[in-house]
């Protein structure tokens, strides 16, 4: 099992999630934020704090935000813009700092209506 952060987090970002996590596995997109699936040990300390209810477990994801699964997983296993090799498991976030890419799915996205 791991956790996944939903496209509800779009255009949002305010990094709640990040300061829970014990092991740094939530990695900043240019849009929103993913969750390594490799990494995560699924303590749930993020859940609670996202004030948008962005992130599930994967056996509790919504059916409206399958395709967020495998797009959680893409990010991590693609070449993403401005970079020629995927990003894989890095073993930390912060040491990534923010990638400001994302999968062509979640860059393809409109506008979130709900950030100003
Ligand atoms: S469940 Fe725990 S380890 Fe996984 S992303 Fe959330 S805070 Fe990090
Ligand atoms: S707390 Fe929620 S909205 Fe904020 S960055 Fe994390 S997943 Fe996105």
């Amino acid at each position: 099992m791991t956790f996944i952060i939903t496209s509800t987090c779009l255009d949002l970002k305010d990094m709640s999630c990040v300061e829970e996590c014990p092991v740094d596995c939530i990695y900043e997109g240019g849009r929103k934020l993913y969750i390594q699936p490799k990494e995560c040990i699924d303590c749930g300390a993020c859940e609670p704090v996202c004030p948008v209810d962005a992130i599930y477990p994967d056996r509790q994801l919504p059916a409206e935000n399958a395709e967020d699964k495998e797009d959680n997983k893409a990010f991590f296993e693609i070449v993403l813009p401005g970079r020629d090799a995927p990003l894989g498991s890095p073993g930390g976030s912060m040491r990534v700092g923010n990638t400001e890419a994302d999968t062509p799915r979640i860059a393809a996205l409109p506008p979130n209506p709900d950030v100003e």
